[in-house]
């Protein structure tokens, strides 16, 4: 406890920043737990077509349901997991859970012949890039649920692949020569130098939330346009796609269909649910 009178102003106590760590201490130790308990679920939000509209697969994003505090979003629990090394197993985890459910969607409506089987993108944390069993349990889950490689993508943030050296991306290379698709993901935040891109084995680029938001205001930014007009074009040049993230209205939508980004992903379309969400959603394409 801080001394009230004549003390020390530094020792002066933060109780909220004791509380977090607490609870960061609390979380961390119970992770690996959680993980036995079953305690982690995941939403998943679908990817859709700007072109046609049509849902052409979801990302995979993954909540600890916990018996205290209730369900706990990813940047909670995330870095905590990255720190004692429990990414490992929990995304892995999430890739095998994530590749059963794409397998499952895919049966149940198969996709149309226009759209492709449906697809899932995963989050892969830096930790798991350095980890030697990642391309091997990749490949025994692909194997496993019979999903084409073409069907996967894995989300690598920007900043994690920023200076990276030849050991690091050796696994993406051995993964993008399979045929997964290897997403830059948040780009546009990292700083990167765009001619690096065409060193990385990335196929396509998901330009971060900030630039959609930037489109909110209408007119949009006129330097704004031009970069997402720049990006867009040096992406398709380098034969990747681009998708974005964070759309909540459709004059965002609107607006980044003009500047000929491909994909979309955000509230406007679905927020993160349940697998049952994306089954309807797709349906609904089929029948509408
Ligand atoms: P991300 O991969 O960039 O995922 C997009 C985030 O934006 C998600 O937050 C999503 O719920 C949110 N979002 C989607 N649409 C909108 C929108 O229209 N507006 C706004 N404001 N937000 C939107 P979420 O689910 O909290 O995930 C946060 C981050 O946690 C993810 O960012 C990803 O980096 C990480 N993450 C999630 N699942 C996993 C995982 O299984 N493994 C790893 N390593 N990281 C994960
Ligand atoms: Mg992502
Ligand atoms: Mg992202
Ligand atoms: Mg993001």
């Amino acid at each position: 406890r801080a001394k009230s009178a004549g003390g020390n102003r530094f020792e002066v106590a933060d109780p909220e920043a004791d509380a977090r760590a607490i609870t960061r201490h609390g979380l961390t130790t119970a992770l690996p737990a959680a993980l036995e308990r079953g305690e982690f679920f995941i939403e998943y939000q679908p990817l859709v077509h700007l072109g046609d509209g049509s849902v052409r697969g979801a990302e995979a994003l993954v909540r600890w349901l916990h018996p205290q505090h209730g369900v706990l979003s990813p940047d909670r629990f995330i870095p905590l997991a990255e720190h004692t090394g429990l990414i490992v197993p929990l995304g892995r985890w999430v890739l095998e859970q994530s590749v059963r459910q794409a397998r499952a969607w895919q049966e149940r409506n198969g996709g149309t012949e226009a759209t492709g089987p449906l697809r899932i993108n995963v989050n892969l944390s830096p930790c798991q890039l350095t980890h030697p069993g990642l391309v091997q349990d990749t490949v025994e889950i692909l194997e496993r649920t019979g999903v084409e490689p073409s069907a996967l993508c894995l989300e690598v943030t920007e900043s994690a692949l920023i200076g990276a050296d030849d050991d690091l991306l050796k696994p993406l290379r051995r993964l993008a020569e399979m045929g997964v698709d290897i997403a830059l993901d948040d780009f546009g935040t990292g700083y990167s130098n765009l001619a690096n891109l065409r060193r990385l084995p990335v196929s396509v680029l998901k330009l971060d939330r900030s630039f959609t938001q930037s489109m909110q205001q209408f007119p949009a930014d006129p330097v704004d346009l031009k970069i997402v007009e720049g990006i867009v074009s040096l992406a398709h040049s380098l034969d990747l796609a681009v998708t974005v993230e964070g759309v909540e209205t459709g004059a965002q939508a609107e607006q980044l269909r003009i500047l000929g980004c491909d994909t979309a992903q955000g509230w406007y379309y679905a927020r993160p649910g349940p697998p049952e969400r994306l089954h309807e959603l797709t349906l609904a394409d089929a029948t509408s």
